[in-house]
């Protein structure tokens, strides 16, 4: 403890300590503690007198006996050690050799708890044996909330450029970038994707009958019912206006048809009410194709593009397939 205590021109390092405005303390080989700085006295609420010569550095940060990171350092670290106490959240300082820094979470410190950035060295004798470690606190709860925010208003951003507001589903542009994973997914593993394009009947006399807001209504249940059908690996999009893309991964044909099947025929006996109580029915026509391995993004939505208006020269309500034409 006594080589902690050298003096530099008259100045002991006790002084020194408390001219640094960041709170730091100093544990000696036997984690006794030998400084507690005034930065820290403010930060932790106890001083200097009542805390050096204990070993209750843990007390200000903890609600229960643990080991800090310095006491780890005077142990002669050890990154199991490290695992246990800090997981994922503590790296070796580029700075320092033997160093390591952390960030975490106290929920005892403040009102409702603190971020603190911690940082703790080894200190060597002049022979080079450890002799003791220093560690350093910052509070940086204001830096965290402003990265939690920051990352909030990017997935928020993401889902609303993602999204399209009045169905819920996934908009055009996502549907090619989707697009463009999942064909190289299937090439990748030699696994199916299937691809449904789907347009509503009659759509515009639906709207001229009965009004825009009429139309809106029923795109906004169509989105519902649609997420009723997908399984988790499928997606679906708002491609156009009355047009709806669903991509279904690992799905052959066969089964692709059957489950768009149940939602043609689910959507065709559902019972739309206009504001005058008459009730609507509307139906959907369909364009199916599983994808080949020379498959590209658009030539796969051209396909499914033929399917479709083969459906609709069908006399509409019902799927076709690419291979049926
Ligand atoms: P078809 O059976 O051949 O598909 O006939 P259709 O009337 O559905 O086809 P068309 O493409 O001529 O018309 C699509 C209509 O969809 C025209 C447009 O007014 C309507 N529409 C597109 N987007 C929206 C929307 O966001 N809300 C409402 N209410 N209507 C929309
Ligand atoms: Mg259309
Ligand atoms: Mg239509």
């Amino acid at each position: 403890m006594s080589e902690l205590k050298n003096e530099l021109d008259g100045i002991s390092v006790a002084e020194l300590l408390d001219d640094i405005p960041i709170p730091a303390f100093i544990i000696n080989k036997h984690h006794v503690i030998t400084h507690w700085n005034a930065s820290l006295e403010i930060a932790s609420g106890l001083s200097a007198n009542e805390i050096v010569g204990t070993q209750d550095q843990w007390r200000p940060f903890y609600k229960n006996k643990r080991p800090t990171m310095a006491d780890l350092i005077v142990d002669g670290v050890q990154t199991p050690e490290l695992d246990q106490f800090y997981e994922a959240r503590y790296h070796p300082s580029d700075v320092l050799q033997g160093a390591f820094m952390a960030e975490d979470f106290f929920p005892d410190i403040g009102k409702g708890g603190e971020w603190l950035s911690f940082t703790a060295s080894p200190i060597k004798n002049a022979d080079g044996d450890l002799i003791g470690a220093i560690e350093t606190l910052v509070v940086i709860t204001d830096r965290k909330k402003a990265e939690f925010e920051l990352t909030e208003r990017e997935r928020l951003y993401r889902e609303l450029s993602q999204v399209d507001e009045l169905t819920q589903l996934y908009n055009s542009r996502h549907f090619y970038n989707e697009l463009e994973t999942e064909l190289e997914r299937s090439r990748r593993y030699k696994q199916p994707l299937s691809l449904c394009m789907i347009d509503l009947d009659c759509f515009k006399d639906l709207n001229d009958s009965f009004g825009h807001p009429f139309g809106d209504q029923v795109l906004k249940k169509l989105g519902l019912l649609i997420k009723l059908h997908l399984r988790s690996v499928d997606s679906a999009y708002r491609y156009g206006g009355e047009e709806f893309a669903i991509l279904m991964p690992q799905v052959e044909l066969k089964d692709a048809f059957t489950a768009m099947e149940r939602l043609r025929l689910e959507l065709s006996e559902l019972d739309f009410r206009t504001d005058a109580g008459q009730v609507m029915n509307i139906s959907l026509s369909a364009g199916l194709v599983t994808a080949e391995s020379t498959d590209s993004k658009s030539s796969l939505v051209s396909k499914a593009d033929k399917a479709l208006y083969k459906a609709k020269r069908n006399g509409r309500n019902c799927i076709c397939f690419f291979d049926s034409l």
